[in-house]
């Protein structure tokens, strides 16, 4: 295929419409007729990239090979799609605004005043095209952040209207997301409020091509074909968007409201081919007919907001289908947990994972929790600062250094088991500075991490500043917990663990990241598998 084409994803009425979970599942059919898709989001806030928040304001910062921190879509992309991001399928206004102000001070307008339309349009323009221009795909998802109205929205919808009229019929086309509320006391759904986003949407120049219409209730004919007559769609392409028990239902439905066939007509694209969704379907029948229950502990200080853990609990669905287990995940705020009540809160958990993080808040029921694990036998995971959090805890617990912690706690410790990496040292801003993406990790022949993995050479990614201290590696080595992963190059600790427990591994890098529904992450199925043969082995030994 020469051209390639353009999808884009606008939402009207609300935000939290699900757009991206939309985005990703018409890809995932386009991926599964044979079309190389990708998908972008284009986020309309002025952070460089949402590596500066707090989870608190958007959910987690998910992390590509490449070390771009964007936005949690993107996880949902990978997952989705098992196909890889990069820092072209995040944009913010604040990238842009970034790189054309660079532009500005190079001189590279000659003189012409810098504005708005044309230049930041242009920008947009430029940006969504790198991805289609690679080559690498036949179509390109893009999907707008914001609602369509939002004053900071505005001049990425110039940008697309543009676009759709330089790509030419047949190139470009618009999907709208909107909601189709149920007013319980007409006992009715109501088309008006798409009726007004879709003439908003007119306002700036753009015909949505297809509705998905979000929905608690059954559409009817009747209420497609009107929503068709006032949008100016067809009624083939109002589609019904209807709340699902798990967003990984959602391909499903959207193929059979032929959202992918109606997006294939308009783009010209041959469409008899059907999705082949094999795989997906099995791992969708294992995820919804579980054989076993276990409860995993999850360990955190933002567990207020699922989307602050949102890889870490897509992980476990993934690793649980391939256990046929269901993992009930029980969030536990990590700043109400203290030595008189930690074995109270945290009785009747099956495993215990600590979460990343930044910061002191918490941490020191995270040191407690990760004690309750190791001393109960409790298979464990700890992820990046919870890792940091198990190398504490052991170094006060077991080596008697009793303020063993990390300098980014307490810079005056007189025992920094986990301290700032030297390269970091010379860091002054915080934007886009952590070591981040994808690096090379060896593993230990005979640990259990290569066990669960299966080989010696991975490649996982990060985000954090601080790691082990390798000046303390002999004496917790000596006391029982083992550095079994390291970076080849630098030598920095990448995996420890405790040889002596059932199952208890730290890692500095973040492995929910490359979690797949086609590719479940090892180390989760392995945490998984090892949680449910402790709770049958001790089921069975109460039986006994
Ligand atoms: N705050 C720790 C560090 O920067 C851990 C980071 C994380 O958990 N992602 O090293």
């Amino acid at each position: 295929m020469s051209q390639t084409k353009y999808i884009f994803v606008t939402g009207g009425v609300t935000s939290s419409l699900g757009k991206g979970i939309i985005a990703a599942s018409l890809a995932k059919l386009l991926q599964a007729r044979g079309y190389r898709t990708t998908i972008q989001k284009l986020d309309p806030y002025i952070n460089v990239d949402p590596g500066t928040l707090n989870p608190y304001e958007h959910g987690e910062c998910y992390v590509t090979d490449d070390g771009a921190e964007t936005d949690l879509d993107l996880g949902h992309y990978e997952r989705f799609l098992n196909v890889r991001t990069s820092q072209a399928n995040n944009v913010t206004t604040g990238r842009i605004y970034q790189s054309v102000i660079e532009k500005e001070r190079k001189g590279e307008f000659l003189g012409k005043t810098v504005q708005v339309v044309p230049h930041i349009t242009n920008e947009i323009k430029e940006r969504i095209q790198i991805l289609g221009n690679s080559g690498d795909y036949d179509i390109v998802i893009t999907e707008i952040g914001g609602t369509v109205g939002d004053i900071e929205s505005l001049p990425y919808i110039e940008a697309v209207r543009q676009l759709l009229w330089d790509l030419g019929d047949n190139n470009g086309i618009v999907v709208h997301l909107t909601l189709v509320p149920f007013l319980s006391a007409a006992g009715e759904l109501k088309t008006k409020p798409t009726q007004h986003s879709v003439k908003t949407l007119m306002e700036s120049g753009i015909k949505a091509d297809i509705l998905v219409c979000r929905t608690e209730h059954h559409i009817s004919d009747d209420i497609k074909r009107k929503l068709a007559l006032f949008c100016n769609v067809k009624q083939e392409a109002v589609i019904q968007s209807i709340d699902a028990s798990t967003i990984y239902d959602v391909p499903m439905l959207m193929r059979e409201e032929g959202l992918d066939k109606v997006a294939l007509e308009k783009l010209a694209l041959p469409n008899d081919v059907e999705p082949e969704l094999g795989q997906w379907k099995q791992f969708l029948q294992k995820h919804k007919n579980p054989k076993h229950q276990v409860t995993i502990g999850l360990i955190g200080k933002y567990v207020e907001l699922q989307d602050s853990y949102k890889s870490i609990l897509e992980s476990f669905i993934h690793a649980g289908a391939a256990n046929e287990v269901k993992v009930v995940v029980r969030s536990i705020h990590s700043e109400h947990l203290s030595a008189n009540d930690v074995d109270k809160r945290l009785m009747g958990l099956d495993g215990i994972l600590v979460a990343p993080g930044f910061g002191e808040r918490g941490i020191e029921g995270k040191i407690k929790a990760v004690q309750y694990a190791r001393e109960n036998s409790i298979p464990f995971l700890g992820i990046c600062l919870g890792m940091q959090m198990a190398v504490i805890e052991f170094a006060r617990n077991v080596l008697g250094y009793d303020k063993a912690n990390s300098t980014e706690m307490n810079p005056a410790t007189p025992d920094p088991v986990i301290n700032l990496m030297e390269e970091q040292k010379k860091v002054t801003n915080m934007g886009g500075t952590m070591r981040l993406g994808a690096w090379d990790c060896d593993l230990q022949e005979g640990s259990l991490v290569h066990e669960v993995y299966g080989e010696t050479e991975i490649a996982e990614r990060h985000r954090h500043r601080f790691e082990f201290n390798n000046d303390y590696k002999s004496q917790l080595d000596e006391a029982g917990l083992k550095a079994t992963g390291y970076n080849p190059k630098t030598g920095l600790v990448e995996v420890i663990e405790i040889p002596a427990h059932p199952w208890f591994i730290g890692v500095q890098y973040h492995p929910e990241y490359k979690s797949t529904v086609a590719n479940p992450h090892p180390l989760f199925v392995g945490f998984v598998k090892a949680v449910l043969a402790q709770k049958q082995q001790q089921t069975n030994a109460s039986l006994a």
